[in-house]
């Protein structure tokens, strides 16, 4: 078994490390500052640096690294895993910047595997070229949406076109006023069997009757990565019917084969938010003294960052091979790993950020730090695409049937 990386992977590696030091890193400051500014808070694209540093991510070649096929880096997601685990370590501009940033990316994969040529023309090629962003809507407020089967948004035909009518919240990037498109999922036929009923649809942000209502907040925090989470409501909202993805009722499948990629992409960001975080660690506990020695030296703060790496460790060539199954019996065969990523990874990173914070004292808390906002945003991992329970309960159901069968 050969753990190194390929050649391919160890060169862009080296470009992106390069490109983080002298331009991602410090530009973090100057992108909070320069937020700040802005009359809308939420207006993510818009502010200065972050046009200056993709310019510079596309012209080093560091550009929608995570699509596999041509119209991507073309990278497999070995290749694309030690990089996205890099942009992680800065998540708030990093994968935006390499226009490698959820929802987009998933969004990006929807329209490249089931987009008709009209709709790849119309919002694929922007949202490639990073001119726009975009939104996935699925989640609702009145229904439990782990069980996407919930999903109450009507869809329904008249004519030409399709009207949609429903409510959503915390769509990721949808309060960016940049996000043009919406990919949103809802009912076109609520009598057909249980996973054929949903479709997915593409609705402009500009349509008559969507509403942006609010954003959400997490820990009160705007979680601005993305450019804020979005409650939206859809009123008689006509759109042509060559706006649907796919053909009727393809909904669920097409939101299955999303949330693969999607997932170990939240994963791999995820290792490089901890090892920032085991970096901070230890550096605090180097200088800073309690009881005439350095934190460094107590057993109990060793036992902390020991236990860090090991667990980081483990984490690491679990998404590995994950990635490594995915490029070679595809998503559906890996589902199992994938499942077993999505539990572990934000689970044992939180873990490490709230070591990171206890060795920060009140400090890790505060706004000077990263700490407690990466510890908010690695919280909601627990939930985005699918909380913890709905892939422990799936996980432990196969594992019985497998046993079962060997017995
Ligand atoms: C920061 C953030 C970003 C998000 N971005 C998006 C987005 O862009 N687009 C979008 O559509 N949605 C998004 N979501 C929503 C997310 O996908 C949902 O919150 C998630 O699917 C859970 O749905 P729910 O909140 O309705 O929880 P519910 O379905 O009400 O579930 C509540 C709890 O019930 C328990 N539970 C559910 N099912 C089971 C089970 N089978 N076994 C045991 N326990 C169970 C779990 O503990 C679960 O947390 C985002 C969420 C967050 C926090």
């Amino acid at each position: 078994m050969d753990f190194a990386f390929d050649a391919r992977t160890e060169q862009l590696r080296a470009s992106l490390l390069d490109f983080m030091d002298t331009h991602v890193y410090p530009a973090e400051p100057v992108f909070r500052e320069q937020l700040s500014q802005l009359d809308n808070r939420w207006a993510w694209d818009s502010v200065p640096i972050m046009s200056e540093l993709r310019a510079e991510a596309r012209k080093r070649g560091l550009w929608n690294l995570f699509l596999p096929g041509a119209e991507g880096a073309g990278l497999t997601n070995l290749q694309y895993a030690p990089l996205a685990e890099i942009t992680g370590r800065s998540g708030h501009l990093a994968p935006a910047t390499l226009n490698c940033a959820a929802p987009d990316t998933g969004n990006m994969e929807v329209l490249a595997q089931f987009g008709t040529e009209a709709q790849r023309k119309e919002w694929l090629e922007p949202l490639l070229e990073g001119q726009i962003r975009s939104a996935f809507a699925m989640t609702e407020p009145d229904v439990a949406s782990s069980d996407a089967t919930n999903i109450g948004t009507r869809i329904e035909r008249d004519g030409d076109d399709y009207v949609l009518n429903g409510r959503k919240w915390w769509i990721t990037g949808a309060m960016n006023p940049n996000a043009q498109i919406f990919v949103v999922m809802g009912k076109t036929d609520p009598s057909a069997s249980r996973h054929r009923q949903q479709s997915m649809i593409l609705v402009p942000r500009d349509t008559p009757g969507v509403e942006i209502i609010r954003g959400m907040e997490v820990f009160g925090y705007d979680d601005h990565d993305h450019g804020g989470h979005a409650e939206l409501s859809f009123t008689d909202v006509r759109v042509p019917a060559a706006n649907l993805i796919g053909g009727e009722g393809d909904g669920f499948a097409i939101a299955q084969a999303r949330l693969g990629p999607g997932r170990i992409h939240h994963c791999m960001r995820a290792i490089g938010v901890a090892e920032r975080a085991i970096e901070a660690m230890c550096a605090r506990a180097d200088e800073r003294v309690a009881f005439g020695k350095p934190l460094s030296e107590q057993g109990v703060i060793r036992d902390w960052i020991a236990e860090s790496r090991v667990k980081l460790e483990q984490l690491r060539l679990l998404v590995l091979k994950t990635a490594w199954l995915m490029d070679t019996v595809g998503n559906k065969g890996a589902h199992t790993e994938i499942q077993a990523i999505k539990i572990a990874t934000p689970a044992t990173v939180q873990w490490i950020l709230d070591k990171a914070i206890q060795v920060h004292g009140a400090a890790g808390l505060s706004q000077d730090f990263s700490l407690a906002a990466s510890y908010a945003g690695n919280r909601t991992l627990r939930f985005a695409d699918g909380p913890d329970e709905v892939h422990k309960n799936a996980l432990a159901k196969n594992e019985l049937r497998k046993q079962r069968e060997a017995r």
